[in-house]
C-alpha cells in the first residue's frame, strides 16, 4: 500500500516528530513513512496536519506527531550524522572562530593532518576565517575557537531545527529546541 498525498504540500517540512510509547521524542520521518506506520498500527495519530494522504479505500489525515505503539528502546551512545546542516544547527550558523554569518564546515585538525569527520573536530566557519586557516591548525594560523566543540545532546531537538519545528512538535520537545536556531536551508 503505498499513501499518495491528495493536496500538494502547503508547507516545505512535510515531516512528522515520532514518540517513543513513553512520549519521549525518538526522531523525525517523512509524512509518509508516519503514514505507514499509522497504517500498520504501530503508532497512533496525535497530530496532524490540514493535509491528507490517500491508500487504497482509506483516507487518512497527514501526520504531524506520532506515538509508538510499543516501546523501543534506543541506545544513549546514538549520534546524529556530521553534517552541514546539522552543524550549522549546532553552532547557530555562526562562524565558531569569529562569530560572523557561517558559510562553510571547517576541520579544526585538518583532514590532511588525520583529523576526523566528527562532532569534536567540526565546526561552522565563515569563508574568510576558512581561508585563512587553510591547512593549519587553529594556533598555527593565530585564530582561536569561541567553544569547544561538543556531540549535541538534544538529538531530536538538533533535527527538528533543521528544517523548522512546527507548533505541534513543541509540546514534546520542551525548551531544548530554543537553544537551536532554526535553518530555512
Ligand atoms: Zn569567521
Amino acid at each position: 500500500m503505498v499513501p499518495v498525498p491528495v493536496r500538494s504540500p502547503m508547507s516545505p517540512s512535510r515531516r512528522a516528530l515520532v514518540l517513543n510509547a513513553t512520549f519521549e521524542p525518538l526522531g523525525i520521518v517523512s509524512s509518509r513513512r508516519a503514514v505507514l506506520l499509522v497504517l500498520g498500527t504501530k503508532a497512533e495519530l496525535l497530530h496532524t496536519t490540514d493535509r491528507v494522504f490517500r491508500a487504497e479505500r482509506v483516507t487518512v489525515p497527514e501526520p504531524s506527531v506520532v506515538r509508538l505503539v510499543r516501546y523501543v528502546h534506543i541506545p544513549r551512545q546514538y549520534r546524529v550524522a556530521v553534517n552541514r546542516r546539522t552543524v550549522f544547527a549546532r553552532d547557530g550558523s555562526r562562524c565558531q572562530y569569529c562569530g560572523a554569518a557561517a558559510e562553510n564546515l571547517d576541520h579544526v585538525i585538518p583532514r590532511s593532518k588525520g583529523g576526523p569527520h566528527t562532532w569534536e573536530n567540526v565546526v561552522a566557519a565563515c569563508r574568510w576565517c576558512n581561508t585563512r586557516k587553510e591547512d593549519r591548525l587553529p594556533h598555527e594560523a593565530g585564530m582561536v575557537l569561541r567553544a569547544t566543540p561538543v556531540a549535541p545532546h538534544h538529538r531530536v531537538q538538533l533535527l527538528a531545527s533543521c528544517g523548522g519545528a512546527s507548533d505541534d512538535w513543541r509540546t514534546y520537545l520542551g525548551g531544548g529546541i530554543d537553544h537551536f536556531e532554526p535553518l530555512t536551508a
